[in-house]
């Protein structure tokens, strides 16, 4: 009994642990290079990023290895302990670099294990030759950062080193870089937080339209998503899986109407809260309105689904099941699901499998972690039809971070292609082929990327 058991574990061990079959003959010798060069020299598109400027980033206290730990590294500092407002100073000029250092250290020493920390490393090394982030390296570090931002740098790094054609930009700076390679999405996030008669004057007034009833709030929506869509934007963003769970019911007018009302007429200074259920009828009836001008534009909706960035937050609002209703609802409507739906990454299968208006997302995936990245893009792979999968979005606020994923996002990728040509699943030249489309061709065809 113990012996069968032996020999089924170490079989499975060594044929591996994806249940692969075999479809194409096995491969010639020299695949993996062959792939991983492929990839590795590959063009890429970025889906998404937060991308600050240059010169934006040229201020006292920002350019030093600090850096690379903002943002999502930040995230597990402060899981493993650290209070807030500490790390706020290690984001300023108050403290020299050991004094960020010294301060850190022991929640660095405690969090460097995960994916974020190994991405910034990762960076470290490849863009300045640091190879470890200890009190003998930071200041090096930090005088290579601070110099490489005299020089040409998002071009060195976007264009030379990550070979990226087109970056999509959540965010409304639109003046991040070269027009010709940067798109931009807009989020209309005011029409479903305006929790208060003043926020409601504030659209009026931004949007230049009287605004005394629902319909000239649906007819602010309308003139502020067309100023939008004139502009270089390519795509609606819903991220509002932050505040509040993804099933946007379909409420008749006279309930929404009914909010609307009540918001219009509460005391000055007050509001009506969007955790609650008070505002959600009007919430889900705004959303559906964004979607009936999607609809009517042609334009894609990126949602975020799954983890949310920050500290504590329901990932049940996350789940991308609740949206089923609206991929019913809105057959001609391109939904694009954000962060491969971690940790719903078999709920996202389904749906993108299901629904023919449905797109996988990789961004900020890889390094919330690399092997969930790998065991679904397997599965994916496997499930999804291969032209509604992207597979790159940095998801950072500055370039160093950006390429660090993007070497995490390569890696991953290349390792799943090649182990479904081991295993005969693809052949050599449909990998290549996979390759191509989910890091470049399939997010110029589905958020329209040349266009302008
Ligand atoms: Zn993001």
């Amino acid at each position: 009994m113990k012996t069968t058991y032996l020999f089924f574990f170490s079989f499975a061990f060594t044929i591996g642990l994806h249940a692969q079959v075999q479809i194409k003959p096995l491969p010639q010798p020299g695949y993996e290079k062959r792939i991983s060069d492929f990839i590795s020299t590959m063009k890429v598109v970025d889906t998404h990023e937060h991308l600050e400027t240059q010169s934006g980033w040229m201020k006292p206290g920002k350019l030093d290895f600090m850096l690379l730990l903002q943002h999502y590294t930040y995230d597990d500092i402060r899981s493993a302990g650290m209070p807030k407002q500490v790390f706020g100073k290690l984001l300023t000029d108050s403290l020299t670099v050991m004094e960020k250092w010294n301060i850190l250290k022991p929640y660095w020493e405690a969090t460097s294990n995960t994916a974020y920390s190994r991405a910034a490393l990762l960076t470290a090394d490849k863009l300045f030759d640091v190879k470890d982030l200890n009190e003998t390296t930071v200041e090096d570090l930090s005088a290579k950062i601070n110099k490489s931002y005299n020089t040409d740098w998002y071009n060195k790094v976007l264009v030379e080193k990550s070979r990226i054609d087109y970056i999509v930009v959540d965010g409304d700076t639109h003046n991040v870089g070269d027009p010709a390679m940067f798109r931009y999405v807009k989020r209309f996030g005011e029409f479903i937080f305006a929790v208060s008669a003043q926020k409601i004057e504030a659209i009026a007034k931004a949007q230049d339209t009287p605004v005394r009833n629902l319909d000239d709030f649906v007819t602010a929506l309308e003139v502020s998503f067309h100023k939008a869509m004139d502009h270089d934007n390519v795509a609606i963003k819903i991220g509002v899986a932050y505040e509040r769970d993804l099933f946007f019911d379909d409420v008749p007018k006279d309930k929404a109407e009914e909010v609307f009302s009540k918001i219009l007429n509460l005391p000055a200074g007050t509001v009506l809260k969007y955790n609650g259920n008070e505002i959600r009828p009007l919430q889900d009836y705004m959303v559906h309105r964004i979607l009936d001008l999607a609809r009517a534009n042609h334009i894609p909706v990126q949602i975020h689904t799954g983890l949310q960035a920050g500290d504590g937050n329901y990932i049940n609002n996350s789940n991308p099941t609740h949206l089923a209703n609206l991929f019913l609802k809105y057959r001609d409507v391109q939904f694009i699901l954000f962060h491969g739906g971690y940790p719903f990454g078999g709920e996202l299968a389904s749906l993108a499998k299901n629904f023919r208006n449905v797109s996988i997302d990789m961004c900020w995936l890889y390094i919330i972690s690399p092997s969930y990245s790998e065991r679904y893009l397997h599965e994916w792979l496997e499930t999804v039809p291969a032209n509604k999968i992207m597979a790159f979005g940095g998801d950072f606020r500055n370039v160093e971070n950006i390429y660090g994923h993007l070497l995490f996002a390569k890696q991953v990728v290349t390792k799943v292609l090649t182990e479904k040509v081991r295993d005969g699943y693809f052949n050599e030249s449909e990998a290549i082929k996979i390759a191509q489309m989910i890091l470049h061709d399939n997010a110029i065809r589905i958020l329209k990327l040349e266009k302008k």
